[in-house]
């Protein structure tokens, strides 16, 4: 075990446990795939997590430091001005906890008593002191990235809706329209020499937070339930969980069932769907 992964969750950080939270990550997962969602937050056992993209985390404290400097300063960013964008970054007492992971902007949801919450890259203000939620993400592809139409690209959207649909529920006026910094590091140079070079694109994306509120309802009613819900269709974590599970089962329990004395059949976990 790497010694990061905690398959058996204090319970205090579960569903009903005084620190659970229904974090922005949290919501896409129950979007994902209720059955990991509630495996998760009301058994008590995460998906193990991947290594952290420490490059991106590097990208992103950049562009921070970049931004806190103009914020500072109430001046407008050169990506601001290129893309014809008239905001400044905005300031706030509250700006480094609602930027920190695992803190971020609270609010509690009265209608399921959740306490919801997310962590934003940034946030510019625009002349009508409309709030602009901005998120930084960074890759390395061969074309110009100046649009987000790939299927897969529905997780950012939502990621932004949720962040938009928080700060309006704290109070603030929010715009509609919030911005992807895109960083993209290039790979067409001669050589390495020791640095990447990255392209900045501003996109821009109308959000719609309609879907928060009912997205909500539906996640306290599945964890009210008892019942396991459906897993999402063509997940690889389950494929390469469920094949692993049957060739075990194939070669160990033959063996196992010559030794043991007969006893009450258990199911296995191809019955109990898992
Ligand atoms: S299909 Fe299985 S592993 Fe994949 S997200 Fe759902 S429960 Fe989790």
């Amino acid at each position: 075990m790497s010694g990061f992964y905690k398959p058996d969750r204090n319970p205090r950080w579960n569903y009903g446990g005084e620190n659970w939270r229904l974090s922005r990550s949290k919501i896409g997962l129950f979007q994902e795939c209720p059955r990991c969602f509630y495996i998760d937050n009301k058994l008590g056992t995460a998906r193990p997590s991947g290594f952290p993209f420490n490059l991106n985390s590097a990208v992103d404290t950049l562009l921070k430091k970049e931004f806190d400097i103009h914020r500072a300063a109430e001046s407008t960013h050169p990506l601001m001005k290129a893309y014809g964008l008239d905001a400044i970054p905005f300031s706030h007492a509250h700006m480094d906890v609602w930027r920190e992971n695992f803190k971020g902007i609270e609010y509690r949801h009265p209608a399921t008593g959740f306490k919801v919450s997310g962590a934003i890259d940034d946030i510019w203000v625009n002349p009508a002191g409309e709030l602009i939620i901005v998120d930084y993400k960074s890759t390395s592809k061969d074309e110009k990235i100046d649009a987000l139409d790939q299927d897969w690209h529905i997780g950012y959207k939502h990621q932004m809706e949720v962040y938009q649909w928080l700060f309006r529920q704290s109070g603030f006026s929010v715009s509609d329209t919030g911005y992807f910094v895109y960083a993209n590091a290039g790979t067409d140079k001669e050589a390495f020499d020791a640095k990447l070079e990255f392209e900045l694109t501003l996109i821009p994306y109308k959000g719609d937070t309609s879907w928060v509120e009912p997205t909500l309802l539906s996640i306290k009613e599945c964890l009210e339930g008892d019942e396991l819900p459906d897993a999402a269709s063509g997940c690889d974590y389950c494929i390469y969980r469920e094949t692993v599970g049957k060739k075990l089962m194939a070669r160990y329990a033959p063996k196992a069932a010559k030794r043991a004395p007969k006893t009450e059949e258990k199911p296995d976990t191809a019955t109990l769907g898992l």
